[in-house]
């Protein structure tokens, strides 16, 4: 069928029916590198202006770290641009298999196999080591390419309620006939910023005779005492069966991501998962860049050690002002606003005094729990900080939400 005046119309309503249920997302237009302080173009036109970003994934501060970007330029000029080849072909270089024997290293496993994203790693997974004998019972809250990844396998798909060890014991018994049982959670949860309950899930794994995946994208890096993520944080390294994790967050955030883990799973993916057998290897500038921040926090935790302060500091100073947070322990800390409404209205208030915090709503979050999440980086000084502390006390007091909890805002503002 062709594009006809019909199919532009069902398409174009389905995009107005898009912006006028309020979920058209805009992007904004960024004029500067990544960092603590950002040019931001918003609304759509007006000259850049100088913002705090509040709302990365730039834990550590890597982004723009000039020794990563140093590496960047030495891989490029000493390992060319592109690979033109997926990996199996004529796509691995000696550095991409440093950087997964680094990775390996720095996480305690026992092999990693790198992908174009971590979307792509989650994709690739399961198909590549579980048949339609085995389970996968994931927690309900997990990433959506895990749903994704999920969805291209033969296995029996099961969840359990998010954090629930009950539920998730009563769906383990349940699945005794299986070959294999594989608990699928995520490390920290990126809406709301809570760890999974790893020893209590260990725990089970071992009672019901289960192997665990974890995907610690918001972890690795920063959560534990030497930042290798959510496992060292419970004090269950090597007890990861998978684990996968991006290099598109905390890790220079540029792109890519890995499976890592024991060793026979590892090699069937690099044998058998569809997103490494047919997309292309990622690029040496990345790889370059990626050795250098895997380097860098294996010599040192000076980073995770600032942004845990960070954190600490940024939770009790907007607690202290009077704003409504989800209770938790990483660098993702959610300014409750409950109302999408006014999460948009505070949002574009704060960036007209210089931070930039971006409103979550329904569908990203559930109905009724709209937030700013706010997220903490290495990249930020104390003195970021007390200027977004003031910013956010300022903007609280013009919509009267300083000192109110849930069923006020709600009662005040609707859900
Ligand atoms: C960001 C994220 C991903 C996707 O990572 P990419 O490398 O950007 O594809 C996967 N899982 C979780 C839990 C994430 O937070």
């Amino acid at each position: 069928m062709a594009y006809n005046e019909a199919a532009r119309q069902h398409f174009a309503s389905e995009l107005t029916a898009t912006r006028e249920a309020g979920l058209f997302k805009d992007e904004r237009y960024i004029h500067s590198a990544q960092g603590a302080e950002i040019e931001v173009e918003f609304p759509a036109g007006s000259p850049p202006k100088k913002v705090i970003n509040m709302c990365a994934n730039n834990y550590l501060g890597l982004s723009s770290h000039p020794e990563v970007i140093g590496a960047a330029h030495e891989g490029l000029e000493e390992r060319g641009y592109g690979m033109s080849s997926v990996r199996f072909i004529c796509g691995t270089q000696d550095i991409h298999r440093e950087l997964e024997e680094s990775i390996t290293a720095f996480l305690e496993t026992e092999d990693t196999v790198l992908f174009p994203s971590c979307m792509d790693a989650n994709a690739g997974v399961f198909e590549a080591i579980l048949g339609d004998e085995d389970v996968i019972i994931a927690d309900r809250l997990v990433h959506a390419s895990i749903i994704d990844g999920i969805r291209l396998c033969s296995a029996h798909q099961d969840s359990f309620k998010h954090s629930d060890m009950k539920h998730l014991e009563r769906k383990l018994e349940l699945h005794q006939d299986k070959r294999f049982r594989l608990i699928v959670t995520d490390g920290v949860f990126s809406m709301d910023g809570d760890l999974a309950k790893l020893d209590e899930i260990v725990d089970l794994a071992e009672r019901y005779d289960a192997m665990i995946m974890l995907d610690d994208s918001h972890a690795t890096g920063f959560i534990g005492k030497t930042g290798k993520g959510v496992h060292e944080h419970f004090g269950v390294l090597g007890r990861m069966d998978i684990i996968t994790t991006t290099l598109g967050k905390a890790m220079g955030g540029a792109s890519g991501g890995c499976v890592s883990g024991r060793k026979e799973l590892v090699e069937l993916c690099r044998q058998r998962a569809r997103p490494y057998l047919f997309s292309n290897a990622m690029p040496p500038v990345i790889v370059a860049a990626a050795q250098r921040v895997v380097d860098l926090i294996s010599q040192t935790t000076e980073r995770r050690d600032k942004l845990e302060w960070n954190a600490g500091y940024w939770r009790q100073g907007l607690s202290d002002i009077g704003f409504d947070l989800r209770p938790g322990e990483s660098p993702i800390v959610p300014v409750m606003l409950y109302n999408a409404k006014l999460s948009q209205d505070v949002s574009r208030d704060l960036f007209d005094e210089g931070i930039y915090a971006v409103g979550f709503f329904f569908p990203v979050v559930p109905k009724g729990q709209a937030r700013i999440r706010t997220q903490l980086s290495a990249a930020h000084d104390k003195e970021h900080l007390d200027f977004a502390l003031e910013a956010f006390r300022k903007v609280g007091e013009k919509h009267q939400i300083l000192g109110l909890k849930k069923k006020d805002i709600i009662a005040r503002f609707g859900a």
